[in-house]
């Protein structure tokens, strides 16, 4: 199959020519005919699959021919995250550079006065979150009343970030006649209620079965004794000893990706977080500086990574085995892309066993351990502990411990955030106070940790006292592979 026989115009196929593609991949192969046709369709694919474009070229083309209204854009593009947002965004740049179509990106962490006099000007394409659209709407300045593509991407994601309340609210908002592409890695039923509810007679195209890594990927599974803090060496000693180039290292917690990363940092590493609650501006700076080799690391939680598409991404860390058994696919996706070689290695407590028998199940086979003394060097257990990381990390565990209660789900523009955020001028006052009160009690019980302990001790390698960074720890398990002993 060429681009050529799926009816697509030459300035398209131009554009495609010059972004370096040859042939369609396979989701395009049969999304895009039935788009041009007209057709709604729900793809089930995964990021990687090339599904971006199997929806923005047959977009750009039914696009080309009229004209946007003021405040009533012709087209929707619904995306989980902002960083999703913005990359389909990048997309219609690479794909429309032939074509004159206007474009805005209704995402958090942006000024809503730059969005505002864009949706004025008549955009044809709009891409947006749902939440900060309907912040629009609710404020009058976007009409949805003359959409004629809506895509929801994604569409499992934002089952689980809980914004299909407001994804529902908005198809409720736009015209019946339309043409509707539902793409989603897994088909949930709340998912297949919606295809019924709001879809019109649609072609389902599947690429790949669900459950299937990447034959690219080498997977590993490192069983730890301990902790978080154990975690945190252990993972030190997987980075180490593994040949990264770039990696993500993965966090179910959005909480323990700031602590994460401190701790690496702390520890020499080059590493940066990536989390919903960042500013959108310090979000795309570090996903700018990790694209670019700048940053090594990327700590992320799934929300946060969900899709990024960073090209050879050398190793994936599952530092959190996923409490999701997709999550793992997702995950691991992120390196091995396009037939290169990758690496996923995953950390798994006894705590998280039953995830990973979850995985296990669905991969149907058990992930190898990569225990072997062969396998990774030791040069850490050899290297003198620095105690400020050590005693920054030993901080941070009580920390995030005292902060468990007021962990919230890591999502971007959620809707319960939208109404906090209404009532924030009334309870401000009570809700900043405590989590700091709490903070700085616990940072009291914690002073000692800054005692620096004896040099010798510290450059043995063994910590004995509790500022260590947790190898202490390892050895009391039989799980714990001999190379982690040392
Ligand atoms: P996606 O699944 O949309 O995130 O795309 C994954 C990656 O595949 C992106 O880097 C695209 O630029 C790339 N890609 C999409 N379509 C093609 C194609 N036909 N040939 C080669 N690369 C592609």
């Amino acid at each position: 199959m060429r681009f050529e026989d799926l009816g697509l115009s030459d300035p398209l196929l131009n554009a495609i020519g010059e972004a370096g593609y040859e042939t369609p991949t396979p989701i395009q192969a049969e999304a895009i005919p039935h788009l041009l046709m007209a057709r709604d369709i729900i793809g089930i694919a995964q990021t990687g699959t090339g599904k971006t474009a199997s929806f923005t070229l047959p977009m750009i083309e039914i696009l080309s021919t009229g004209r946007a209204r003021a405040r009533m854009p012709r087209s929707l593009i619904l995306e989980p995250t902002r960083e999703l947002a913005a990359q389909v965004a990048e997309n219609f740049e690479i794909y429309g550079k032939n074509h004159k179509l206007s474009k805005a990106l209704l995402i958090g962490g942006v000024s809503f006065a730059d969005q505002e006099e864009k949706l004025d000007r008549g955009v044809d394409v709009l891409i947006a979150t749902p939440g900060r659209l309907l912040d629009h709407f609710e404020r009058g300045k976007v009409l949805l009343a003359d959409i004629k593509v809506l895509v929801v991407d994604e569409a499992d994601r934002m089952l689980d970030m809980g914004f299909i309340p407001d994804v529902e609210r908005i198809i409720k908002l736009l015209p019946a006649i339309r043409q509707t592409a539902m793409f989603s890695a897994t088909m949930p039923a709340e998912i297949k209620r919606l295809t019924d509810a709001y879809m019109m007679n649609p072609r389902t195209v599947q690429v790949a079965p669900q459950a299937s890594a990447a034959e690219t990927v080498t997977q590993g599974l490192l069983r730890v004794s301990g902790g978080f803090r154990e975690k945190r060496a252990a993972l030190r000693k997987l980075i180490r000893n593994s040949d990264v180039k770039n990696a993500i290292v993965f966090c179910n917690r959005k909480r323990d990706v700031a602590t994460l990363e401190k701790s690496l940092k702390s520890h020499g590493f080059n590493a940066a977080g990536l989390h919903g609650d960042m500013h959108q501006t310090a979000r795309m700076e570090t996903l700018a500086k990790f694209r670019d080799g700048e940053i090594e690391l990327l700590v992320a939680s799934d929300v946060a990574a969900r899709g990024l598409d960073i090209a050879n991404m050398s190793h994936v860390f599952n530092f959190d085995v996923p409490m999701h058994a997709e999550d793992y696919i997702h995950r691991i996706g992120r390196t091995g892309r396009a037939g290169k070689e990758g690496h996923a290695y995953t950390l798994c407590t006894r705590d998280h066993a039953k995830f990973l028998g979850a995985i296990e199940r669905m991969l149907g086979k058990s992930i190898p351990p990569i225990g072997s003394p062969e396998a990774v060097r030791t040069d850490e257990d050899t290297e003198t502990p620095d105690n400020d990381a050590a005693a920054a990390d030993v901080q941070e565990d009580a920390v995030t411990e005292a902060s468990e209660e007021r962990e919230t789900k890591d999502k971007d523009d959620a809707p319960r955030r939208r109404r906090r955020g209404r009532r924030k001028s009334e309870s401000s006052k009570e809700s900043n106070s405590k989590p700091d009160a709490k903070k700085k009690e616990v940072r009291e019980q914690c002073k000692p940790v800054r005692t620096p302990r004896p040099k010798d001790e510290s450059r043995s390698g063994k910590p004995k006292s509790d500022d260590d960074d947790g190898d202490s720890a390892f050895g009391k398990d039989e799980h714990t592979p001999a190379f982690l002993l040392r």
